[in-house]
């Protein structure tokens, strides 16, 4: 299976969906990652404006992901280049032509994520199942259907690549934290039987 990552900002994906994808990985799957913006603006002061950037390379790295592309499109601006965000998006489904994409939930409020939704949907809706995933600070009716069964290595390999965003953990984001990641895992888990999971929204699904 071909499987494209949207994360409108660097971490966004390792946050919502990092479990899963530790567990794809494992099953071989091809993976494509695009990020939209490494967020020049949101790193902590004396800390060079590239930090995200370079993260998200650790991360990627750490994964064994390679084919990946970066965007530098204006954070909590992604309105203004909506247009542009879409057609590099069907350049991509194009040329990829990915079987499963992992986006934002549509529920999620955040002007970027909502943006990143909305244009996946717009460019994939014939062609690609697509799931959203789950940032519960974001999301007021986060309607989960789809778990995604997990294992505590999985968890574990998630909680690995966090560790890559130090500027982050640094601004002590608390969805950063062990405790919360297990903690909705957890509870995601007793959902559908197992002992971790994460929940995802069905945008689309087709086989
Ligand atoms: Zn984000």
């Amino acid at each position: 299976m071909k499987i494209l990552l949207l994360s409108p900002h660097t971490d966004d994906v390792e946050l919502g969906a990092g479990g899963m994808v530790v567990k794809l990985l494992e099953q071989k799957h091809e993976f494509k990652w695009v990020v939209f913006s490494i967020c020049e603006d949101a790193v902590p002061p004396r800390m060079p404006k590239n930090t995200l950037k370079k993260e998200f390379l650790k991360s990627c790295n750490l994964l064994g992901i390679k084919d990946y592309k970066i965007f530098n499109f204006k954070n909590k601006l992604f309105q203004e280049d909506r247009q542009k965000i879409l057609d590099n998006l069907v350049i991509i489904k194009n040329e990829f032509k990915p079987d499963l994409v992992i986006c934002p939930s549509f529920s999620d409020i955040h002007q970027d994520h909502r943006i990143i939704a909305e244009e996946c949907f717009r460019c994939f809706k014939k062609d690609a199942a697509i799931l959203g995933y789950e940032f519960p600070w974001n999301c007021r009716n986060f309607s989960g259907n789809y778990f995604s069964k997990l294992e505590k290595r999985h968890l574990e390999k998630k909680m690995e690549i966090l560790k890559c965003y130090d500027s982050q953990i640094k601004l002590e984001r608390n969805y950063f934290s062990k405790e919360f990641i297990f903690g909705l895992a957890k509870v995601r888990g007793v959902q559908c039987n197992s002992e971790y999971a994460e929940a995802f929204e069905v945008i689309r699904w087709m086989d």
